[in-house]
């Protein structure tokens, strides 16, 4: 295998894999998703010598597939969960001042029509939500005033709406930037080399065969402690921990100038009951989401059904008939396998607990469960259970401020308040690189995004980009964003990226027929089941 096989990601530049992989870790961790990012940083700050390993890209799991909502699960309450919605809510808070511009407040408006049930205990529930957050807010509004905040939803009926506020994210790039602070700590991180099987000696975990994705070649590295973070696809090296159920949750993608918001709507869904939202999020209108058995098996990419395609347009005709929206409005699809413990059998999906767990057996320690919002937390639960299994270390692991501050870069004048914002919240240290390494023009937003073209250039020179998809799905989100996985803005993507990445005409001419191909089958719309 070349080093070019698996694109590595450390604070020296992607040389020297071999000799990276030929080092013992302290700490090896499997799966490049927000948990294992997680847990890489919250090892190296604390001075543990630590390796991540990820079969394809990074955040290519659930991370890159979510809702995007940094929030402490009000309907979680409901459910009784205190905890986790205590525990959420503060993690909500302390990203919100950790990554202005990455992690953003995100208004939320529910409207209430007459003869609906229910409001009292809405109210109730973000009483308590208010008091988790240390703040108080108003949360009624009468009919006309909740127009105003939610335009355009149905009038017929409306008695008035509650609001309230939580936060959004791109969560592809809360992984990364979680992933370039841990390299800021001297940690390495691997994507496209997955673990195939765990190496005992004596009965105890000391490390991992490793298999490049591309071509198959192998390695073997060495590590005192082998940390399982791979998710939904936890316990297929070791078949050990807690059963889990594969919940799959799917998502439309619509133009914002189609369904226009101020804030997010959430609505209870007309057929089942169950909560459904649209919310802007980077210039479009994300809707989501479904929650069911997903029985594919973990092996194939998820995608969104028919079915949950019809689900989730008949709430939004609902909740806003007069825009009459049609399956000709949706720009792009996504769906993600939720790592839920499975609870008792024949709960119904929207029951099982959101709470995650860890446990440990010689030499291992494996997550599974949880949120992107509590990835901190998860992170340290899973760390306090390698303290044991590594003598002579040891941290309090009390939790820290999960990014340092990063000075604000000096900016063109070309550069907007909320560009400079953005590109702060996501980049960090490396926002000011990434202006010097702009190029005239490519401070302006891709249209119908709030993408700078300059971006895509930081990331095919710095982000270990290996495939297109990784670029265009992750590093960014323009294949999800952008009609037709951005198939009329290639050409430009190509002139910025190709120099960059190193690729000849036949590379990039290949990517680009897997790219198409890839999204066609995973982010189109479906024609049947
Ligand atoms: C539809 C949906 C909506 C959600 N919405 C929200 C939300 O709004 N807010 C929120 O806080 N949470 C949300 N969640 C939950 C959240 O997204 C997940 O809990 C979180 O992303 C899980 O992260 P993870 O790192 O554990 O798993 P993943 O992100 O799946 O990462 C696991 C990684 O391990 C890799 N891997 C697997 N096997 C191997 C191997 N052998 N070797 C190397 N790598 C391997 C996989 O490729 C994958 O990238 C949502 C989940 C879903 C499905």
């Amino acid at each position: 295998m070349t080093a070019d096989h698996a694109a590595l990601w450390q604070r020296d530049g992607r040389a020297g894999l071999h000799d990276v992989l030929a080092r013992e870790w302290d700490v090896l961790v499997i799966g490049g998703g927000i948990s294992g990012a997680g847990v890489l940083l919250e090892a190296a700050r604390r001075g543990l010598r630590a390796l991540l390993v990820e079969r394809r890209d990074f955040a290519w799991g659930t991370s890159s597939r979510s809702s995007k909502l940094v929030h402490g699960g009000l309907r979680y309450l409901k459910g009784g969960h205190l905890r986790l919605t205590a525990e959420s809510v503060r993690e909500r808070e302390m990203l919100l001042r950790a990554a202005p511009g990455l992690v953003e407040p995100q208004g939320f408006a529910f409207a209430q029509y007459m003869g609906a049930r229910g409001r009292r205990s809405f109210l109730t529930g973000l009483a308590l939500y208010d008091a988790m957050a240390h703040r108080r807010e108003p949360h009624w509004l009468a009919a006309d005033d909740f127009l105003l905040a939610a335009p355009n939803v149905k009038r017929d009926g409306l008695a008035g709406g509650i609001v309230y506020t939580d936060a959004r994210t791109d969560d592809a790039r809360l992984v990364l930037r979680v992933l370039r602070e841990a390299l800021g700590h001297g940690a390495a991180a691997v994507n496209h080399l997955g673990a195939r099987e765990l190496v005992r000696a004596g009965g105890r975990v000391c490390g991992a065969t490793l298999a490049c994705a591309d071509d198959g070649a192998t390695y073997t590295v060495r590590a005192r402690v082998v940390v399982d973070a791979t998710g939904a696809w936890s316990g297929a090296l070791h078949g050990q921990g807690p059963r889990l159920r594969p919940l799959r949750g799917s998502h439309l993608i619509l133009p914002a100038w189609r369904l226009p918001l101020a804030r997010a709507v959430s609505l209870m869904h007309p057929h089942d009951g169950r909560p459904v939202f649209a919310y802007p999020w980077e210039g479009a209108t994300l809707v989501g989401t479904t929650d069911l058995d997903h029985e594919d098996g973990m092996e194939r990419e998820p995608r969104i059904t028919r079915a949950e395609v019809d689900y989730l347009m008949a709430a939004l005709r609902a909740q806003f008939p007069h825009l009459q929206l049609t399956d000709d409005d949706v720009v792009s699809t996504y769906a993600g396998v939720r790592p839920v413990i499975a609870g008792k059998e024949g709960g119904a999906p929207s029951q099982e607990g959101r709470e995650h767990v860890a446990w440990s057996a010689d030499g291992l320690v494996a997550i599974a469960g949880g949120k992107l919002t509590t990835f901190r937390t998860i992170a340290l639960d899973a760390l306090r259970l390698v303290k044991p299994q590594l003598p002579g270390w040891d941290d309090p692991l009390d939790a820290c401020p999960v990014f340092a501050p990063a000075p604000l870069p000096a900016v063109p004048i070309e550069v907007d308040g909320g560009m400079l914002r953005r590109l702060h919240g996501r980049y960090g240290a490396c926002a000011a690189a990434l202006l010097d390494a702009a190029q005239p023009g490519e401070l302006e937003r891709i249209p119908g995004t709030e993408t700078a073209w300059a971006e895509l250039r930081w990331a095919a020179r710095s982000e270990a980009v290996l495939h297109l998809d990784d670029l265009l799905l992750r590093r960014t989100r323009l294949g999800l964003l952008l009609r037709d996985g951005g198939a009329a803005h290639l050409a430009r993507i190509r002139a910025i990226c190709q120099p960059e990445l190193g690729w000849d005409d036949v590379h990039w001419a290949r990517e680009e027929t897997a790219y198409r191909t890839h999204w066609t089958l995973h982010h189109s719309l479906p024609n049947e089941d």
